[in-house]
């Protein structure tokens, strides 16, 4: 195993569990474990190839961080080609945002630091649509059931996934997994090689999103600009400390209500609230609270936000960085700022490396307006070392601490979900392996399903 700075310590003391029999919950071509971007674009892909696909989720509902963490903000969907915006996720993405769309719940497209666009959306909206996406591909559905552990066939080969549900353990046996748990989890237990955060003992930090209702729009003009200004203004005065400067405090959709990304969870030790942790993460969720408590007690001093109240504080608390998968190649911070391009590109990333540091969000752009601002995404990220029938799709791929930094963000996560979904179709199809598909061929059916992957491809109009 690589470096695994941050795995979770386990306790010493231990006792044994009766073997036991489990019942089989249901047998499928593809199971997905995780109905975030990446699990939401890989369950549509397989099933849309005719593959049976079981899609698995610990909570009610989809979206993962985006509709579980609050997120409510789609990045990396464009990209700044010299000077121009492009969104340049399609296929499945593009489903899914015309459904958000029709429900009334998706924003226009809005500049973040004069350089790259990014999209709001209302998280009940997204829920709904990406329930509907599923369902008009006949993905199957297993909600509250979280993925705990799995039975290997021989040392290469996952046998059977186990779950946790209401009804008590249960298996579920598929030819091909993909892992979307952003944790890598299923990965972990199959025994791959993977690394957690930036190898020196800390990780991208995590935040508690929030959203305020009640603002004055008219008063509260394009705050957003000015907040950071008012914060550092605060903290002179001495009348408020906060955990980390780059707030982020938008306009959703109806502009009476704003999302805030502001507060920063740290240990004691001033490391990153390990995701991997069970101790850690129940700190970081009521910390997390605390210090959305302070935040609006901050902002209902800006003009404009004197009547707003919290609306919502997400069921989880927003992790950015845990485990990295190994596989075939990582992509890295080189790879985003040189625009890289790759033989066997399934997709692209338009977004900029977004370094969550202590104190600090440190953004760093390819090029602009010089560049055409996206690097490709090789399908050898998708691909582990060492088992047969696993692929990872979404924050868990095989990238560098720094590479997944920008490549983390919903836009990439729905590029590589789209490929290994139909991926899995593909290895099923010709009785291979993942790992030995012809790359040429996904590519192909990759683009007849209107996604774009870079290479010789126009690089789609519009935003
Ligand atoms: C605070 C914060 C702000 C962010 N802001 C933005 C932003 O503005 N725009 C943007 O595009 N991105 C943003 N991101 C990043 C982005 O939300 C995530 O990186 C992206 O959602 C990752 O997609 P994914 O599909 O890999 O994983 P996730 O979206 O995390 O989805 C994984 C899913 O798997 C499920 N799961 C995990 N483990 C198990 C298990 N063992 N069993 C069953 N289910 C499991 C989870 O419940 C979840 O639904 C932000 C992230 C954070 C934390």
């Amino acid at each position: 195993m690589l470096a695994t700075v941050g795995e979770p310590h386990l306790p010493s003391r231990t006792i044994e569990e009766p073997a036991r029999r489990v019942p089989i919950y249901g047998e499928y071509e593809v199971a997905v474990l995780g109905g975030g971007p990446a699990g939401i674009a890989a369950a549509v892909a397989s099933a849309r190839a005719g593959r049976r696909t079981l899609l698995i989720e610990r909570y009610g509902f989809l979206g993962g961080m985006g509709t579980a963490a609050g997120v409510t903000n789609f990045c990396g969907l464009h990209a700044n080609v010299y000077g121009e915006m492009h969104r340049v996720v399609q296929g499945v993405a593009s489903d899914l945002l015309g459904r958000i769309d029709r429900l009334g719940g998706l924003n226009a497209p809005h500049l973040i630091l004069g350089k790259i666009l990014a999209q709001a959306y209302d998280t009940a909206a997204y829920k709904i649509a990406a329930d509907d996406l599923l369902a008009s591909h006949k993905v199957d559905i297993l909600f509250h059931a979280l993925g705990a552990g799995v039975v290997m066939q021989d040392d290469k080969r996952i046998n059977v996934l186990m779950i946790e549900t209401k009804a008590g353990r249960q298996a579920v046996r598929a030819d091909i997994f993909i892992d979307c748990s952003d944790d890598g989890d299923l990965a972990a237990w199959a025994g791959a090689r993977f690394e957690v955060g930036d190898n020196a003992g800390s990780m991208l930090y995590p935040s508690m999103m929030f959203r305020l209702n009640g603002i004055d729009p008219a008063k509260a003009g394009d705050a957003w600009r000015t907040i950071p200004a008012l914060m550092e203004q605060a903290e002179a005065a001495g009348t408020h400390r906060f955990p980390r400067k780059a707030a982020i405090v938008r306009p959703q959709r109806h502009q009476i209500e704003w999302r805030v990304n502001f507060t920063q969870l740290a240990r004691e030790d001033g490391t990153a609230i390990n995701g991997l942790e069970p101790d850690d993460l129940t700190r970081g969720e009521i910390e997390g609270r605390r210090q959305a408590v302070n935040a609006f007690e901050f902002l209902r001093t800006v003009p404009g936000f004197e009547n707003s109240y919290v609306v919502d504080l997400p069921p989880q608390l927003g992790i950015r960085e845990t485990r990295r998968v190994v596989g075939g190649y990582m992509l890295s911070g080189d790879d985003v700022l040189g625009c890289a391009s790759f033989e066997d590109t399934i997709g692209v990333n338009g977004w900029p490396m977004e370094s969550h540091v202590a104190g600090d969000v440190i953004f760093k752009f390819p090029p602009i307006p010089g560049s055409r601002g996206f690097n490709e995404l090789p399908y050898r990220m998708l691909v582990p070392d060492g088992i047969d029938n696993l692929l990872m799709a979404g924050r868990c791929a095989s990238m560098t601490h720094d590479g997944q930094s920008a490549a983390r963000v919903s836009g990439a996560c729905f590029a590589m979900g789209e490929a290994a979904g139909t991926a899995a179709a593909l290895a099923l199809s010709g009785n291979t392996n993942p790992r030995d598909i012809a790359v040429e061929k996904l590519q192909q059916q990759l683009k007849q399903q209107c996604a774009f992957i870079g290479q010789d491809q126009d690089v789609p109009e519009g935003v």
